[in-house]
Order: structure tokens, then sequence, then C-alpha cells
């Protein structure tokens, strides 16, 4: 991961992001106004793929397959309680009281926007709720020092602290990533880190920022059928995305409606 690799984007080019992002961020609103007990997450990925083939975009998870030789099957993901990410949406359905995160991209003029949310189905536990509170509210304080000048370490430091400081934990596996033509580009920005220390932010860069915390560990493996990771222990985790360019104006949200 080196930092020369990183492609800076020029102001034509975040706008491109920007319109990927806020189509992707459509995309989720559609399918979280289906989320309720009954539905299941294949009906959850049909949703999705029928909002995204009638604006003429479409996902880069369908049939990713980073070399493992299992391509993705579906255009989002959909990770349940201690799925932490890349549960493969199908004929599950969705219970009262679970949680779930939808995780989506959208291709739109060769460029991506990456996302995701985590929300409860009915009534969920307060545990379950005070989760899902404090990963929106670490990816909010990311997001607020994404600014030129600050390093990655500062980022990945506030996420863990605030995450820690309220007894939950950060994956130290997954991480967020810059996002461009590709969906994963060159840097890796972890939930973790050092203030100071890292990469530089830099005008132009574009970042998919994305907590993944988990209540009991920190602690995760993969199921056998490659894909979906979930909390070693059974614990809920949850996860929340959103891709952000760094500006002179400040974090620039590509991925809000
Ligand atoms: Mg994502
Ligand atoms: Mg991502």
């Amino acid at each position: 991961m080196f930092e020369n690799s990183i492609n800076l984007k020029s102001e034509a080019e975040l706008a491109v992001m920007r319109e990927a992002g806020r189509l992707n961020a459509m995309t989720l609103e559609a399918v979280k106004a289906e989320i309720r007990p009954g539905v299941s997450t294949g009906e959850l990925n049909e949703v999705a793929e029928s909002f995204q083939r009638a604006h003429g975009v479409y996902s880069p998870f369908k049939n990713y397959d980073p070399g493992i030789g299992v391509p993705f099957p579906g255009s989002i993901c959909t990770s349940i309680n201690e799925e932490m990410v890349h549960g493969i949406p199908g004929k599950r359905k969705l219970k009262e009281g679970d949680i779930i995160s939808i995780d989506c991209g959208t291709v739109y003029e060769g460029f991506v926007g990456d996302s995701a949310f985590t929300v409860g189905v009915g009534e969920i536990s307060t545990e379950a709720q005070r989760l899902i509170d404090v990963t929106k509210k670490a990816l909010e304080i990311a997001t607020s020092l994404m600014v030129p000048g600050n390093r990655s370490g500062d980022v990945g430091s506030a996420i863990e602290e605030y995450v820690e400081s309220h007894g939950f934990h950060c994956t130290h596996t997954y991480t967020g990533h810059g996002v461009g033509r590709a969906m994963h580009e060159s840097p890796q920005l972890t939930n973790y880190g050092v203030p100071g220390q890292g990469f530089l932010l830099r005008e132009g860069m574009t970042i998919a920022i994305e907590p993944m915390v988990l209540v009991g560990t920190r602690r995760t493996k993969t199921l056998r059928n490659q894909w979906t990771v979930v909390s070693v222990d059974g614990s809920l985790t949850a996860h929340q995305e959103n891709t952000i360019a760094v500006t002179k104006e400040g974090p620039l949200v590509l991925t809000s409606l």
C-alpha cells in the first residue's frame, strides 16, 4: 500500500462520484423501505437490482471475486445479527428483533459509490440499538476528521477510541479503503490507529470509511460459504459506511442522498 499509488480525483471526477454515491444512497433507501419481519434477504437484493436497473446502473458486488474462486452472487450484502459483513442474500427471512446491515455499491459512468447502514427489524433490544447508534456516531466522528493535513491514524484512532469507550470493539481485520474507478483502491483506512501516524489526507482523496463494531470481541471468522464474516463469539455486530471526499472545503459525503 504505497501513498504514491493513491488516485487523487479532479473536481469533475468528484462530481461523477457524487452522482454514483447519490444513486447508491437511493438504492439503499429503496431497500430500507422494504425491511420488515418476514421479508427475505433475497427479496431485498431484488429490490436493489430492480432499482439499479431502472436507473441504468449496477452494483460492482455482483460476481466480485477477490481471488477466492467464489464470485459474490448478490448485488448487496445482507448481514444479520452476528454476521458483520459480506452476508449473502438468499432465502433467509428477517425476524422481529434482528438487526441487519445492508452494504451496496453503485457503478455510474465508470465510478463507484460504496456505503452501508445497519437497522433494526421491528422492535430490537436496547443493546442492539446502542450498538447501531455507537457505530453511526463513530462514522460521524471519523467523517469530521477527513480534512487535508490529518493522517489516517487520527481517523482510525478516533473510531476505535469512541467504540471502546462504549464497551464495544472494532475489527482489526477489515478496513475502509480508497474508492474510485475500482471499488477497492489504495489506501486502506483501518478502524484503529495512532494519532499523527499513517498516510496523510490530501485534497482529492476519496475513501470509504466503514466502522465495523462488535459487542463481545473484535475477532471474526469467515463461514464455509467463503464470504460471510461473523463474530467468533456470536455476539451482535453493526456496520456503517460512507464514501467521503477530502476537499479543501472539508469532508464531502459522496454517498448521501
Ligand atoms: Mg461497502
Ligand atoms: Mg467498502
